[in-house]
């Protein structure tokens, strides 16, 4: 049996729709007869996401330029894009930073108006990701093929989208235990 490409992908998001996806617990072990882990910041330490990913699951919005190219590569490499809790679907806590406008007013705010020593912007090109000035979730930059709320997603849930695409079927996104967010 060929093995299905699997990853997953952190962009702005806490990580702990990750910490849900290592709570499936014991059905890890299950599901690693079915996939191979090519990327993820979990159990993988490939720096470069891959060609032909089959399954991948993005965590996090879309909140700086190293997010909105990797987000890219991502949707360009993978057959099936799972946009993955809250921050993936709504933008949700990163996107809290929108009401201050421009990315350069949230620097202001939290670098200078809000220091209490040192006060100065950050500036490392190449090194410190630049900001964009508007925080997003993904489906408004790329094609999501499936909706995963919930913050985080449950074990559950994440199994319960998962293990139908194992045996090539699509997951039935619908009802309270699948769809809700929070
Ligand atoms: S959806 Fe919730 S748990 Fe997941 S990254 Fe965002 S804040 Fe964290």
């Amino acid at each position: 049996m060929e093995k299905i490409k699997f990853a997953t992908v952190w962009l702005a998001g806490c990580s702990g729709c990750h910490m849900s996806f290592l709570d499936m617990d014991e059905w890890l072990i299950d599901l690693a007869q079915y996939v191979d882990v090519v990327y993820s910041p979990v159990g993988c330490d490939l720096k470069e996401y891959p060609d032909n990913v089959d399954v991948c699951l993005v965590e996090g919005a879309v909140a700086n330029q190293e997010n909105l190219e990797l987000l890219e590569e991502v949707r360009a490499k993978t057959k099936l894009l799972i946009s993955f809790g809250d921050c993936a679907v709504t933008a949700n806590v990163p996107a809290m930073r929108n009401m201050l406008g421009t990315a350069e007013a949230v620097l202001k705010r939290g670098y200078l108006e809000l220091g209490d020593c040192n006060q100065q912007l950050p500036y490392a090109p190449g090194i410190v990701p630049e900001l964009l000035d508007r925080v997003t979730p993904i489906h408004e930059l790329v094609k999501v093929d499936i909706f995963m709320p919930g913050c985080p997603p449950s074990a559950d849930r994440i199994k319960a989208t998962i293990e139908p695409l194992l045996n090539g079927e699509q997951p039935k996104m619908e009802g309270r235990e699948m769809i809700k967010f929070g």
